[in-house]
Formats: structure tokens, C-alpha cells, sequence
């Protein structure tokens, strides 16, 4: 089985093995293996829309991806992530609430396994920036997105990007139990989790995920396609 990440930057194909780490392969080459996938926005089937930082408003997954078949299962990335993480902190009770920022920003809740719907990327009042997606001014996906800020980033955008995510976290109106901070830019800077950390007032943690993977998302595939126990 294959699991594959699509992101802003990459799509990642892991090939899943029974007794065996998943291992990255190019998905050209395993094309006729049944696959999982996650990507960014509103995933439903072989659908995606509302991908804005891929430009896929409403595309078919496989026809994309060049894929013969459609996925056996799909999920939103953050969803999958955030799942993922969930199982690789060992499952803890109450809500996780995890934060990815890579090329966008997505966040999730976990309670006891489930998906717990935030908002969070998409919330205002963050800045002057458009956003792509939702079209509003101030959208925090739009000022702390890895596609809004430089490589690499300056000790302000830095701090620009956990005052934001500290913010919107205050803003949550679910209780939360701890925070895991994930996604490729927050994985390049470790000093932006210690800094959401230090004024948030909440567990926060990094992610757990091995830095071979994009992201834990291919863990939460697994789960909810039922090849791992969650
Ligand atoms: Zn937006």
C-alpha cells in the first residue's frame, strides 16, 4: 500500500510494508498499488477543492496525480496530521489541538480519536495580506503561510509567526489540553514552538514525526483506513 502527502512544495509517496518503517519511493514507479492520500482542503473521495496554494478548487485526486484508480482513502491534510501526531504522543485524553504551517496553515482538533473541527487558518485581523483562499484581508494563512514569508526567515517574521499562532490559539472557544506545533516551516524552526510555548499558557509540543516524513499524516491514513490500531 502507498500513502501519499500532496503539499505546496512536494507530494511524497510512502510505500507501507507489514513489519517494515514506511519508506519514500517515487509514485511514478507504484502506480498500481492500492494508495491513501491527504491534501490540503476540502478532500472528499477522489475530490479536492478549495486547494488554493495548489490551485486545485476542484480537481479530480486522481486524474492529477496520474493515478489508474482512486485513492481507497482520503482525508484533509491537517486532519491526517494532526491524527498522526495524536497516536504518536501515545493517544492522550482530551483535546490536541494541532497546528501545521508549511506552504499554508491548517489546524485540527483530537478528542479521543476524532476529528474536533477549529478555526484557525483563516481567521483575521492578522495583518494587511489578502488571502487566496477565503479572499479576506488579514487572513492569517495569508501573513504567516511559508508561501507569504522568505527563506529563511528573519528573527520578526519569526516572532510574527508565534505572537499569531499564540493569538489565535487564545482564540479557540473549545478547551484545550495541549498543542503540537508541525508542518514544514515549523519543523525548520524549533525556536517558534518554544516561543508559542513560553506565552501560551498550554502544553505545546513539537512534532513527534520523524524528519524523513513530510508530516505524520501518512500515521493518520493508516488509522483511519484501519491498518494500524487508533
Ligand atoms: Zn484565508
Amino acid at each position: 500500500m502507498l500513502t501519499v502527502e500532496v503539499g505546496g512544495s512536494s507530494v511524497q509517496a510512502l510505500l507501507v510494508s507489514e513489519g517494515e518503517p514506511p519508506r519514500e519511493v517515487r509514485l511514478e514507479e507504484h502506480r498500481d498499488l492500492p494508495w491513501l492520500v491527504a491534501a490540503p482542503g476540502l478532500v472528499e473521495g477522489d475530490r479536492v477543492r478549495g486547494a488554493h496554494h495548489l490551485g486545485w478548487m476542484d480537481v479530480c485526486i486522481s486524474r492529477e496525480l496520474g493515478m489508474p484508480s482512486p485513492p481507497a482513502l482520503s482525508m484533509n491534510d491537517a486532519e491526517a496530521a494532526g491524527t498522526g501526531e495524536w497516536l504518536l504522543l501515545g493517544q492522550p485524553s482530551g483535546t490536541t489541538v494541532y497546528v501545521g504551517i508549511g506552504t499554508g496553515v491548517g489546524a485540527v482538533g483530537i478528542r479521543d480519536g476524532e476529528v474536533v473541527a477549529v478555526e484557525f487558518g483563516h481567521r483575521t485581523s492578522y495583518g494587511d495580506k489578502v488571502c487566496g483562499g477565503c479572499g479576506r484581508r488579514g487572513c492569517l494563512d495569508a501573513q504567516i503561510g511559508g508561501h507569504a514569508l522568505p527563506t529563511p526567515l528573519r528573527a520578526d517574521e519569526a516572532e510574527l509567526v508565534s505572537t499569531s499562532v499564540v493569538d489565535a490559539l487564545r482564540g479557540q472557544e473549545i478547551a484545550i489540553d495541549r498543542v503540537v506545533l508541525g508542518g514544514g516551516l515549523l519543523r525548520a524552526y524549533p525556536e517558534i514552538v518554544g516561543a508559542v510555548e513560553a506565552a501560551a499558557d498550554l502544553e505545546v509540543v513539537g512534532s513527534r514525526c520523524a524528519p524523513e516524513y513530510k508530516s505524520a499524516a501518512y500515521l493518520g491514513l493508516l488509522a483511519a483506513y484501519g491498518s494500524i490500531s487508533a
